[in-house]
């Protein structure tokens, strides 16, 4: 993906920067450990610092100094799971802040002026993320609310897009590093969200519909939520298919290192989760041997890295007792260093899978990192 602030190798996994900040993770050590893209949260910069005073910070990536690309969710995911008294219409949601109760009314077009004020080099249309289980009846007409929604948000940023904080008036951006021939996408991009739970025809009619009104790349919503895998799996197999093979695909909330293996063979581009991230403030441990809780008492005494073949500073300076002993201590170093293997692991298993879509040999390649899993650690 040629983006503004970085051309993104794909299919790639994006870690998760809710307020501005990957947790415990500093902006060098993320591009250290290989993130070429991060997301932010529209709905908590929106309360916190809010979009204006980010704007007058000279948008997102100033304000948290990051150079490489950055994704915007809509704020639709956490108004609807965190927020609290909400009112849903056909103009909006009237929500109460989840930190002090205040009021406030999100709109597919307040949506897009917060996320065009953040300047991402993506954003996302403002959707209802379909709960489930739903009814027939739900889902229908979660379908229909989202897709009024996708509509008014395309056309509202269609017509603001120009506006994003790192253009100078005279439209030239003013980011250094990957503009050139070839690069069409000069200012912020607008990804639709294909929803309908988990309904075949209505997850088809949702991508049809978007794919008409031409978005500059597709995400698959309202999974991840409850449903299980091979649930997923059978939304992607079908709902994957109607989307256009020349733009990027988006699976939101996804997931296990598994998860991202099955969903990269059925045809999805990019990925985001907070599980590296929240695993590394609780101890666990994302290898090519599987998951390891590294508060266990058999790491207390072992003296190798965690991942003998990772490059991370972790796993390249100290011990698994060490780590074990900095969780047992409820030092903050132990968090911090875990997440920062987490998120290298990651960014490793997304470079494997890619090199081994150039080499033609996924399936294999898939196989053998599931064998590995399953093998488990080896005895100290
Ligand atoms: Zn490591």
């Amino acid at each position: 993906m040629r983006l503004p602030h970085r051309t993104v190798q794909t299919p790639v996994f994006m870690p998760v920067g809710t307020l501005g900040t990957v947790k415990a993770v500093p902006q060098d050590v993320l591009e250290t450990l290989g993130a070429e893209i991060i997301l932010g949260n529209t709905y908590h910069l929106y309360l916190r610092p809010g979009h204006e005073a980010v704007r007058r910070m000279g948008g997102l990536h100033k304000f948290i100094s990051w150079p490489r690309a950055m994704l915007t969710d809509s704020g639709g995911f956490q108004v609807f799971s965190l927020s609290q008294l909400r009112k849903v219409s056909d103009e909006g949601v009237r929500f109460r802040s989840h930190l002090d109760g205040s009021s406030h009314f999100f709109t597919p077009e307040h949506s897009m002026d917060v996320q065009i004020a953040l300047g991402a080099d993506i954003a996302m249309a403002f959707d209802e993320c379909t709960e489930y289980p739903a009814d027939r009846n739900r889902a229908e007409e979660s379908l229909r609310l989202t897709m009024a929604w996708a509509r008014r948000s395309l056309d509202h940023f269609r017509a603001h897009r120009d506006e994003v904080v790192w253009r100078d008036n005279l439209g030239v951006p003013q980011v250094p590093g990957t503009w050139g021939p070839g690069n069409e996408s000069p200012t912020q991009s607008l990804f639709g969200i294909v929803q309908g739970g988990t309904y075949r025809d209505l997850r088809r009619e949702s991508a049809e519909r978007l794919v008409e009104m031409d978005f500059d790349g597709y995400a698959i919503g309202g999974l991840a939520v409850g449903e299980g895998q091979a649930a997923m799996f059978a939304v992607l197999d079908y709902t994957a298919p109607a989307l256009p093979a020349g733009r990027p695909r988006y699976l939101m909330g996804v997931g296990t290192p598994d998860d991202l293996l099955g969903a990269v063979a059925r045809g999805v581009d990019m990925f985001d989760c907070v599980m590296p991230t929240r695993a590394g403030r609780t101890a666990r441990a994302y290898t090519s041997r599987g998951v390891f809780n590294i508060r266990n008492a058999r790491f207390a005494a072992d003296p190798r890295p965690l991942d003998p073949g990772c490059a991370c500073p972790l796993c390249t300076r100290h011990a698994r007792a060490y780590l074990h002993h900095l969780f047992r201590c409820e030092e903050m170093l132990g968090p911090m260093l875990l997440t920062w293997h987490n998120i290298q692991y990651y960014q490793d298993f997304m470079r494997g899978l890619r090199d081994a879509i150039l080499q033609g040999r996924l399936a294999a390649h898939g196989a053998a990192v599931r064998a590995r899993w399953a093998e488990g650690d080896d005895p100290p």
